[in-house]
């Protein structure tokens, strides 16, 4: 089985590079924000015991996000590409412990500035229906306000406020970023300050098909 995982802080960009992976590859994709934002939405009991972790920019614990990971592995042998995950050493030695000799992992690394990040995330703005990524600044509706596809009005995420966004920065100073020397074998460094199309001209001759 084929592994990728892309790490980077919040708003380097991992979303719409998995979007844009996920077209020029056949990865099955496993957004774990997405997949929490999904749940709290549809009021599960999964959902009401992750919300305020996810809406405060708190790690969830990570018995429950590898579970759900191996879930999705076993559901998926062809080949999968994370977006979001690991996030902590703990979730990096699970994932390597859920993949026999025969797999490859590889990690993309964005390496990404603090101004990137926050000039990023305070204009983040997202389609509720089909969750694509536009920025008011560098990649707007072209109507200013809806979606392009679904017409629908787009939503900011409630952790994309300068103070929880300040936190998810930190959190993933302290427990995510350790992952980069962690992972040095399998790493490949990019620089997440970059548009999303230079990110994937550099990248399309490793991990895109054909
Ligand atoms: P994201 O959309 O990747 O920025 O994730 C949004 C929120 O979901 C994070 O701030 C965490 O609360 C939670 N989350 C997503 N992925 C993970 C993970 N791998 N481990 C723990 N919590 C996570």
């Amino acid at each position: 089985m084929k592994v990728t995982a892309l790490l980077g802080p919040p708003g380097a960009g991992k979303g719409t590079l998995a979007a844009a992976l996920a077209e020029c590859a056949d990865y099955a994709v496993f957004v774990t924000g997405d997949v929490l934002r999904a749940e709290i939405a549809s009021g599960s009991e999964l959902g009401s015991k992750v919300r305020a972790d996810v809406e405060s920019g708190r790690l969830v614990a990570d018995e429950v996000i590898l579970a759900l990971v191996k879930s999705f592995l076993a559901r998926n042998p062809g080949g999968v590409l994370f977006d979001g995950f690991p996030r902590t050493l703990d979730q990096a030695q699970g994932l390597r412990q859920a993949l026999g000799n025969g797999d490859e992992l590889k990690v993309i690394y964005l390496d990404t500035s603090q101004e990137t990040i926050l000039a990023r995330l305070t204009a983040r703005r997202v389609c509720p229906q089909c969750g694509r990524i536009y920025n008011l600044h560098f990649r707007p509706p072209q109507d200013g306000t809806t979606c392009d596809d679904c017409k629908v009005e787009l939503i900011q995420r409630v952790d994309d406020t300068a103070e929880v966004i300040k936190h998810r920065c930190n959190t993933y100073l302290e427990q995510t970023s350790p992952l980069i020397e962690y992972f040095s074998d399998e790493l490949c460094k990019v620089n997440g300050n970059l548009s999303g199309e230079e990110v994937l001209e550099i990248l399309r001759g490793e991990f895109c098909q054909g």
